[in-house]
């Protein structure tokens, strides 16, 4: 299955690592055609190439729209070499065979990226390229075709290896990379298309995603993994740089985005802002008057959990944080940036990792979450639902003072991101008791009361936090049992979405209880 490469096709836009490429080529004799601007780089570097309108016996032609669809190209590409009537094809029209393709697309993804007009992300859109490329993966029983400048050395060592020739197993490897490629590029359009046209995003598209790493194991060891970009450089995880520790694995990923996004809530213009995140769910989130303050609050809401906990941060990390966050085991602390006494603290510290982004992610912005069911997946835009002082219904005979409303926007920013049944108590800016992931909703109000009684033992406090506190509930409550849990609890206002046939109930035993409560109109369930 060893097959020699005797003629090689280059067409590319990324010309990074091409004059190397193509001078080990030549000196081992492959005849070179070329493309027009790829062909004058080749030339100015002294090596002899081909045109490819020579070939086609076709001038490239409207904006290069038209270069390479031509038979003559296709033929080589396509034709099996053990095909008798492949071969007569080729001798009648005088196609001669092409072993190798190095091709990479027009810079579609980064025109889009860099804010191109409509018209430019249209000219941008590679056609001969894909069709090429498609047409040699197609025939990789014959034919080599390259689509990633980082795999030129993988194919001159298996072509050194081989005697200028490639096995099938190595061609089959690169077919598959060009599939993958070619499918993340139109779905690439197709995503641009959908938004440049305003269809409802998640409607009459593709999904793709560049491969950024392969992971070591996924949730469990037992499960192969791998992370993907959208291209979307949202800041957050996919985009962070990590100054220290181990790789990141597939939980640290998924955990340190929770963190992140739920930390980008809070306004840095408002004051700064940590969460702690266990599992994908807050252990604590508070305000401070300095970040390290806003650290020791959030850790204070459930110290147990926090432990080997991840930490995002809504400000850079300041050496007072850092020294903070040292006294524990923490896995991960994520921030727009860190200063110099920082990561001089964390230096030490070899096992954490560090990582900073450019800022924060907007919190408002459009996107796509993707869920996997049996034979599909499901797509939704991005829960970026938001609520002002300004939205809220007092429906109650109290209204909430305004720090009681401070502290219940404060707690329905953090209840959007825990998972549903989420029930959270929150004082002064600070998260008291996160109730998440239960099947009832007063098993979660029960929960979150219930580790406040537990952190106020260990802080040796007179009376749970939970008393004076508010609490959130992300969608409404069906009974009023849940509402006269959190009152138990010492619960003075509660904000919910209301909806549920029995809110009468619901409103009249908060009023009984003297709370006070809001309606938001707008649930945030999260599963
Ligand atoms: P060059 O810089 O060599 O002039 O152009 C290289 C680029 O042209 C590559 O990105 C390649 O994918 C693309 N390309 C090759 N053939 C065609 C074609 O027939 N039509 C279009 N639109 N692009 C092509």
């Amino acid at each position: 299955n060893l097959v020699p490469v005797g003629r090689a096709l280059l067409s590319v836009s990324d010309k990074s690592g091409l004059l190397d490429l193509a001078r080990a080529l030549a000196a081992s004799g492959v005849e070179l055609i070329s493309t027009g601007g790829t062909a004058q780089t080749l030339r100015t570097a002294g090596l002899k190439v081909r045109d490819v309108a020579e070939v086609t016996g076709f001038p490239e032609m409207m904006d290069g729209r038209v270069k390479t669809l031509h038979p003559m190209v296709h033929g080589g590409l396509l034709a099996l070499r053990d095909d008798d009537e492949h071969l007569l094809a080729m001798a009648a029209h005088g196609i001669e065979p092409i072993d190798l393709l190095v091709v990479n697309l027009y810079p579609f993804e980064a025109t889009v990226a860099r804010g191109g007009s409509y018209a430019d992300c249209i000219e941008n859109i590679d056609i001969g390229g894909p069709a090429m490329i498609r047409a040699a993966a197609k025939n990789h029983r014959f034919v080599n075709v390259v689509t990633d400048p980082q795999d030129y050395a993988a194919l001159l060592a298996e072509l050194a290896q081989n005697d200028g020739a490639t096995s099938l197993a190595f061609r089959q490897k690169l077919a598959l990379t060009a599939y993958a490629r070619t499918a993340a590029y139109d779905a690439a359009v197709s995503t641009w298309m959908a938004g440049a046209l305003n269809e409802p995003a998640p409607r009459r598209r593709a999904f793709a995603g560049k491969l950024a790493q392969t992971l070591r194991y996924g949730e469990n060891p037992h499960q192969a993994a791998a992370f993907y970009l959208d291209g979307s450089n949202r800041p957050g995880v996919a985009t962070a740089k990590q100054w220290q520790g181990k790789e990141l694995s597939y939980n640290n990923i998924n955990d340190t985005d929770a963190a992140f996004e739920l930390v980008a809530e809070f306004d840095p213009a408002q004051g700064p802002a940590c969460a702690v995140i266990k599992h994908a769910n807050p252990c604590g989130v508070a305000r401070g008057a300095t970040l390290a303050e806003a650290y020791s609050r959030a850790y204070d809401c459930d110290r147990t959990s926090a432990f080997g906990g991840i930490v995002a941060l809504n400000m850079p990390l300041d050496g007072a944080t850092a020294e903070k966050i040292a006294e524990i085991f923490t896995e991960v602390v994520i921030a727009p940036g860190a200063d110099a006494d920082a990561m001089a603290i964390f230096a030490k510290k070899k096992n954490l990792r560090l990582l900073t982004t450019a800022g924060l992610p907007d919190p408002r912005a459009g996107g796509l979450t993707f869920r996997q069911v049996a034979g599909g997946f499901l797509v939704q835009d991005r829960d970026n639902g938001h609520i002002s002082a300004a939205d809220l219904k007092v429906v109650t005979k109290r209204a909430p003072t305004p720090a009681e409303i401070a502290d219940l926007l404060f707690a329905w920013n953090v209840a959007k991101h825990v998972k549903s049944n989420a029930i959270v108590y929150v004082k002064d800016g600070a998260t008291v008791g996160v109730g998440a992931g239960q099947m009832s909703r007063v098993d979660s109000t029960r929960i979150a009361a219930r580790k406040s009684e537990d952190m106020a033992e260990a802080l040796g406090l007179a009376k749970p936090l939970t008393f004076g506190a508010v609490v959130a509930s992300d969608a409404f409550f069906p009974f009023a049992d849940g509402l006269l849990a959190a009152a138990a609890a010492g619960a003075t206002a509660i904000i919910q979405p209301g909806g549920s046939m029995r809110d009468d109930e619901v409103i009249a035993a908060a009023d009984a209880a003297g709370l006070a409560m809001v309606f938001t109109g707008q649930r945030h369930f999260r599963h």
